[in-house]
């Protein structure tokens, strides 16, 4: 930060540049400076590095302001986003609950099935070994 000690009244030009303007409409880069007069003691501001008039000068706290004011409803935004997003995780817990259990259903059917192959098997095997037996 460096300061300047001119008169800072008479070259306000914020050119409706909202939030820290990073360059004057000129193309030069702006800086912050800090006040030097007796109006505005230690008041950082921003100015075009040429420090001409006309060029632009905003006072630091003007743009801080800016600044927030343009990210409040950003955040708003960003809120809900991620509510939605909570909801939806929720949603896909629940999903993922009714899928847990429908694999253990699933499971369980595939063992009883497997249970009754086993058994019929056996008793064609038996039913074969009969009908040899009695074709003997
Ligand atoms: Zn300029």
């Amino acid at each position: 930060m460096s300061s300047d000690s001119t008169s800072e009244s008479s070259t306000v030009a914020t050119f409706d540049i909202r939030g820290f303007p990073a360059k004057c409409p000129c193309g030069t880069a702006t800086t912050i400076f800090t006040s030097e007069t007796v109006k505005n003691p230690g008041r950082p501001f921003y100015r075009c590095l040429t420090r001409r008039k006309h060029h632009l000068f905003k006072w630091v706290e003007e743009a801080v302001l800016e600044e927030v004011e343009d990210a409040l409803p950003k955040i708003a935004q960003l809120e809900a986003e991620i509510n939605k997003g909570k909801s939806d995780v929720e949603d896909l817990k629940g999903v993922i609950t009714e899928l847990m259990e429908e694999v253990v259903r699933t499971k369980t059917e595939v063992k009883r099935c497997q249970v009754m192959m086993k058994f019929a098997v056996v008793i064609i095997c038996l039913i074969t070994i009969v009908v040899l037996v009695n074709f003997m």
